[in-house]
């Protein structure tokens, strides 16, 4: 059998004002042998489906893998030339059984609203019916019966943060097997209750909402051996397209009546628990009193309007500002994005005084910029490895500086990222259980990543493109009414 790979994970905040380039959008392109070795290991989701296919003995054909990054609306260039190479590799692939594509779910271009179902759509025409096309979903993904309707199936991550990328594509290869010798026919229902939730509410952990949803999936998936999955997708809200939010892909084996009667139980159990996903925020002054008067620390401070993970520039200031206003002592801001600002402090060098104006740069939806003066304490390439096992890997932010400003200290980065673990901080020579408050640009992934260390989590109501107050963001694409943007 030959399979072909590959993946999609672009990804766009509709709301914010930074965009990728064509140039650097192919420059984050993987292709031919390449994508193969340096995806066939490790736990992503090309990993454990090339991990299945080599069971199998199937011969992997690559296509191509797209990573640009998260920032505003993708160019209509972009997602045209990633839809027009796909398919022309493809043309080029000779004979092929099946298609193993990785998929963000959440590309909202110029004029293509739903990105995946055009591009699984284009792949589609060129294979026909009968080739198997299995795409793996990221939790957050705005699932569209485009894209239900175009793929054979689709298998959505079953953890938030999230960390199963790798047994969603081994399953999806097992899946594959099963279809290519005829033991299974995938068969798809596709049911979204009318509500979108804010990231900050899509945690699954003890006492979570999306925690007892997921398993209710999962137990239903397990019940009953038609059933092939159960994907309970969380969405992205700064996506806005016609179906951003909470949607439920149930998979069978041939049983079409079975696979609608299990996505629209779910759905309605989304929906009867639809007022446990209002966002949870404490205003910006009122989190750094708190953060100040509480023994119960490190306290860890969540921005999570500015997160590194929803295409934000990740340089707001609010959270600092009030920091330095009330005079805060042991805090560290991880990070402040601010090419100029790092610039700056490197030419200044270690153990020099400056005075540097830093963030709230690049658009006006972040806060104001500030002006800080401290020591320049610490000069790094911004390269560490998270040692959590969900958003594992190595992170480049950028050359970044440590400014000490007595009680407060500013990570200062060149580009923006997720500030969410210990190595993040550690990695710039802060120990972050020394220290009392630890501001972290994340949506819940901070939660997860300072667990252990973290003693109190406030998630704070700063100004940002992804604001947890959804009302705030002028939707435009959405369907409505819905929850909570409509009192329904
Ligand atoms: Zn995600």
């Amino acid at each position: 059998m030959r399979v072909a790979v590959g993946g999609y994970l672009v990804s766009a905040n509709s709301f914010a004002t930074q965009r990728v380039e064509l140039e650097q959008f192919q420059r984050a392109t993987l292709s031919g042998p390449d994508l193969l070795t340096r995806l066939g290991r490790g736990d992503g989701a090309l990993a454990g489906f090339l991990r299945g296919a080599r069971e199998n003995g199937w011969e992997a054909v690559p296509l191509h893998f797209m990573f640009p990054g998260l920032f505003g609306k993708v160019r209509q260039e972009c997602h045209q030339w990633a839809k027009e190479t796909f398919v022309n590799t493809l043309r080029k692939a000779g004979r092929l059984d099946g298609i193993f594509i990785q998929l963000h779910g959440t590309a909202v271009a110029d004029r293509t609203e739903d990105c995946e179902g055009d591009l699984l759509g284009a792949l589609r025409a060129v294979v026909g019916d009968k080739t198997a096309i299995i795409a793996s979903l990221d939790g957050h993904a705005n699932v569209t019966p485009e894209m239900v309707r175009q793929a054979s199936m689709l298998i959505g991550v079953k953890s938030n943060p999230h960390y199963d990328f790798g047994a969603v594509g081994y399953q999806a290869a097992r899946v594959m097997a099963a279809m290519f010798d005829r033991s299974m026919a995938p068969v798809s229902a596709w049911a979204q209750p009318a509500m979108v939730a804010p990231l900050q509410k899509l945690y699954i952990a003890p006492g979570w909402p999306m925690d007892h949803l997921m398993r209710l999936a999962r137990a239903r998936a397990a019940a009953d051996p038609r059933v092939v999955d159960v994907s309970l997708l969380g969405g992205f809200f700064v996506s806005d397209r016609l179906e951003t939010g909470i949607s439920v892909v149930a998979t069978t084996n041939r049983e079409q009546g079975l696979a609608v009667e299990i996505a629209e139980e779910i759905k309605d159990a989304c929906w009867t628990r639809r007022h446990q996903f209002h966002a949870d925020l404490v205003s910006v002054q009122d989190a750094v009193r708190e953060a100040i008067a509480t023994d119960e620390t490190p306290v860890v401070l969540g921005d999570v309007a500015d997160s590194g993970g929803a295409g934000t520039p990740g340089d707001g200031t609010a959270i600092l500002a009030e920091l330095l206003k009330q005079n805060a002592r042991g805090a560290v801001v991880g990070n402040i994005a601010d090419p100029a600002a790092v610039a700056e402090a490197i030419a200044a060098g270690v153990g020099s005084s400056v005075r540097l104006t830093v963030g709230g740069k690049v658009d006006r939806f972040h806060g104001a910029s500030v002006s800080i003066s401290g020591r320049v304490r610490t000069i790094h390439d911004g390269v560490f490895t998270a040692a959590t096992r969900f958003n594992a890997g190595t992170y480049h932010r950028g050359p970044s500086v440590v400014v000490d400003c007595g009680g407060i200290e500013v990570i200062l980065t060149a580009r923006q990222t997720l500030v969410f673990e210990a190595n993040h901080f550690r990695s710039l020579g802060i120990e972050p259980t020394a220290r009392k408050i630890l501001v972290c640009k994340a949506e819940l992934q901070h939660r997860a990543g300072l667990a252990e260390i973290g003693r109190t989590f406030i998630d704070v109501d700063a100004p940002g493109l992804a604001t947890q107050v959804l009302s705030r963001l002028p939707f435009s694409k959405i369907r409505r009414p819905v929850f909570p943007l409509d009192d329904i």
